[in-house]
């Protein structure tokens, strides 16, 4: 399935692009801005079986996508100039935003080096139990539970199960089966319960993930000094907010900031919502964020913004730099707005 999805969107974005259809309906769904969305930026890996890999570009696109956003009338601005422009109304140049999420060690060894040597700002929201060492990359416990392993048993609906997964087929196909179906347990405890009981046994240690490929402190710190990032929050534990109640939702972005704030000595002003999905993200969490005091939050919904966002500041749309698809021709078909317009149905970004 996961394959059929790509090929249709892939299509879409081709035939977007080869009509002239993206440039024709930009001043239509362009809309004042874009914040694009980034996670790991590394070398390309051998591995057949990489079902994250959509969250992660080389180096070489990185830099293939920043000088593409020079040559544009894009201005390369801050999550503060944006907030600026949006205040303010100052919309004479459509902006892009470069946003880079969970704290990744490669924002700092890859992508940082490329953005630093072009002048380019841009943002790393960090969800603090990952410097902490505390956090859960239960998404990566998952791949690795599978990529181990011929079989796995697991207790579905009250079920004993087993899955075949000796074939990169069977992997690929076993791993969007078991995420989408971790991602709608009901409670967030649930999801983690299955998976570490899942890595307990296949012997996959949740915690390697965390330091071997999240910043520490000092890392993070390094990035901070710099006057071209803006560190934001991703709350503590990266959860789905949606599934905890009121109180725990607001005390995971409440508290990331404070956390933040004493590693660091700035205070964020700034919020990513994990995930950040309609099912993990919705009005209860806007709300929330507006209430705290930050002055954005953004959201995984795809889209680009419009003078209306304004109005609704920490519930801002994205685009995801999506790893899959690593083609000059497909960014300028994103920042066009038209591939989010039509995938939207025209409707202004539902976000
Ligand atoms: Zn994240």
């Amino acid at each position: 399935m996961a394959g059929l999805r790509q090929t249709i969107i892939r299509g879409g974005l081709e035939s977007l692009y080869f009509s002239g259809a993206h440039a024709a309906l930009r001043p239509l769904v362009g809309g004042v801005g874009v914040i694009l969305t980034l996670h790991h930026v590394r070398p390309p890996r051998p591995d057949r079986f990489q079902p994250n890999r959509l969250l992660e570009i080389t180096p070489r696109f990185l830099t293939r996508v920043i000088e593409l956003l020079r040559r544009s009338d894009l201005d390369l601005v801050g999550l503060d100039e944006m907030h600026r422009r949006m205040i303010a109304g100052d919309f004479a140049r459509r902006f892009v935003c470069l946003t880079f999420d969970d704290g990744y060690r490669d924002t700092l060894s890859h992508a940082y080096p490329i953005l630093k040597a072009a002048g380019v700002p841009f943002a790393v929201y960090v969800a603090t139990s990952f410097p902490d060492r505390l956090g859960e990359l239960w998404w990566l416990a998952l791949e690795a539970v599978i990529a181990k392993n011929d079989h796995i048993g697991l207790v579905i609906d009250g079920r004993n199960q087993t899955f075949p997964c000796s074939s990169v087929a069977e992997k690929r196909a076993l791993y969007d089966e078991l995420y989408w179906w971790l991602r709608r347990r009901p409670t967030e405890a649930e999801t983690r319960d299955i998976v570490r009981n899942l890595a307990a046994c296949y012997q996959v240690d949740i915690a390697a993930f965390c330091q071997d490929q999240c910043m520490d402190w000092q890392e993070i710190a390094q990035l901070a000094a710099d006057p071209l990032v803006t560190i934001g929050a991703h709350t503590v534990n990266h959860p789905m907010l949606a599934k905890l109640p009121a109180d725990a939702a607001r005390a995971e972005m409440d508290l990331s900031r404070s956390v933040i704030e004493a590693a660091l000595t700035v205070r964020p002003q700034h919020l990513a919502y994990p995930f950040g999905d309609p099912t993990s993200t919705g009005r209860r969490e806007f709300t929330i964020a507006a209430e705290l005091g930050f002055k954005t939050a953004v959201t995984t919904r795809p889209g680009v913004l419009f003078a209306s966002h304004r109005k609704r500041l920490t519930a801002l749309p994205r685009i995801s730099l999506n790893g899959e698809y690593q083609q000059l021709r497909y960014v300028r078909v994103l920042l066009s707005g038209s591939a989010t317009a039509m995938w939207n149905g025209f409707r202004r970004s539902a976000a």
